[in-house]
C-alpha cells in the first residue's frame, strides 16, 4: 500500500508500530529528537569514541508476557543482540552489548532520522500535515502515529482535542540517574542492587555493558520532589547514598541525567486514534510502566492506522 506514513519517536513504541506497519506492506519514516535511537531505553558512552564501555541510564532490562514480545525477545536472543539478565522468574533481558544494540537489531530495515524535532501537527483535508525544526515547512502525510511521552504529546496535537483528552488523563513519576565508575572495581561487587521498598533514595543500581560502569536511579518518593532541584544538591546526595554500599572504594561521579517523564504512574484512557484524522498516539502511557507495554501500544497504533487507511 503506498501511503506516506510519519511515526514521530524512535523509542520501542515508535519502532514498533514501523514494524507492524512493514508487516502490511506500509513503510513508514521515524523521526526523532535525539542523536541516537531508543529514547527511554538509552546507552551512553563511559568516555569519548569508547567501544567497550556504555551507562544504560534508562530502562535497565526487560520482561516479556504477550506472545509478540516474547517473539522478539526469541529472535534477538538466537541472533545474540539480546541476552538474559541476572537469573530471575520471570526471565530478564538486557540488549546485548549495550541497550542501543537491541534497538539497532531490531530496526535494521526501518527508515529512522534523528535529531529531527517534531514542532507542530495539523489537520488538512484528509491529510495531515507535519512541521520540523529542520526543514521548517509543513509535509504533507496519510497518517501519523506520535509516540512522545503523554504531556509533551497533548501539547504537540493541540489540534486534535479527542487525543488531548487521552493523554491528559495519565501521570508519569520522574526518576535521577546517576552514572559512575570505580577506580578500582571492588572484588566483592554484585551485578546489581535493588533497593525497591527498601528505606533510602535509591531504587536500584545496576552495572552497564561491564562491571566498571553503574547506573543509581533515585527512587519515586525521592525522584518526585527533587528531579528540578540544582545538578549539585543531587550529586551529592546520590553520592553519598552510593558510598554507603561501597565505602572503601573510590567512586568517580560520571553525570547526572533527570528524567521528567520516567515510569508511567497512571495510565492514559481514551481512544487511541483521532475520530476523523488519521493520528494515532502510541506509547508506554497507554498500556504500562514498561518497555514491552510502550511496544503492544505500537502495534496496536499501527492496526488503527492501517486499518482506516486500507
Ligand atoms: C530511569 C528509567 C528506568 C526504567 N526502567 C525500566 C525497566 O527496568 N524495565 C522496563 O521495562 N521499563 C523501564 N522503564 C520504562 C521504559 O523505558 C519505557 O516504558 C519505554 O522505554 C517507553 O518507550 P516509548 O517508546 O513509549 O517512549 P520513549 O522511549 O520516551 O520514546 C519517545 C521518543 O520521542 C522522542 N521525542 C520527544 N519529543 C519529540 C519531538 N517533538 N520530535 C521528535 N521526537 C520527539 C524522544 O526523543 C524519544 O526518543 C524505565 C524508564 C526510565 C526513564
Amino acid at each position: 500500500m503506498s501511503k506516506k506514513v510519519i511515526i514521530i519517536g524512535s523509542g520501542i513504541a515508535g519502532i514498533s508500530s514501523s514494524l507492524k506497519l512493514k508487516s502490511y506492506g506500509i513503510n513508514s519514516i521515524i523521526v526523532d529528537k535525539g542523536n541516537f535511537i531508543g529514547g527511554r531505553i538509552s546507552t551512553r558512552e563511559a568516555e569519548k569514541n569508547s567501544s567497550s564501555s556504555f551507562f544504560f541510564h534508562g530502562a535497565q532490562f526487560f520482561t516479556a508476557k504477550t506472545p509478540e514480545f516474547k517473539k522478539i525477545i526469541s529472535t534477538g536472543v538466537n541472533e545474540k543482540y539480546i541476552e538474559e539478565f541476572g537469573n530471575f522468574d520471570p526471565k530478564r533481558y538486557r540488549g546485548n552489548k549495550t541497550m542501543r544494540d537491541f534497538l539497532l537489531n531490531l530496526s535494521k530495515e526501518l527508515n529512522i532520522q534523528q535529531k529531527v524535532k517534531i514542532i507542530g501537527i495539523k489537520p488538512d483535508n484528509y491529510k495531515i500535515k507535519v512541521l520540523d525544526n529542520n526543514v521548517k515547512e509543513w509535509i504533507s502525510y496519510d497518517g501519523v502515529i506520535s509516540t512522545l511521552p503523554a504531556p509533551q504529546n497533548s501539547e504537540l496535537l493541540n489540534q486534535f482535542p479527542s487525543l488531548q483528552k487521552t493523554l491528559n488523563t495519565g501521570s508519569y513519576h520522574a526518576c535521577i540517574a546517576l552514572m559512575f565508575t570505580f577506580e578500582e572495581i571492588p572484588s566483592d561487587l554484585n551485578t546489581y542492587y535493588d533497593f525497591y521498598k527498601k528505606p533510602g533514595i535509591l531504587s536500584w543500581m545496576a552495572y552497564g555493558s561491564n562491571l566498571n560502569v553503574w547506573t543509581a536511579h533515585t527512587n519515586e518518593a525521592f525522584s518526585n520532589l527533587n528531579y528540578y532541584k540544582d545538578e549539585n544538591f543531587l550529586k551529592e546526595k546520590i553520592m553519598s547514598s552510593i558510598k554507603q554500599f561501597f565505602f572503601s572504594s573510590k567512586i568517580k561521579f560520571h553525570s547526572l541525567h533527570v528524567w521528567k517523564y520516567a515510569k508511567v504512574a497512571k495510565k492514559c484512557l481514551g481512544p487511541q486514534i483521532d475520530p476523523k484524522h488519521t493520528v494515532a498516539i502510541a506509547g508506554d502511557f497507554l498500556e504500562g510502566p514498561n518497555v514491552e507495554s510502550a511496544f503492544i501500544s505500537g502495534n496496536k497504533a499501527a492496526n488503527l492506522i492501517f486499518n482506516r487507511l486500507k
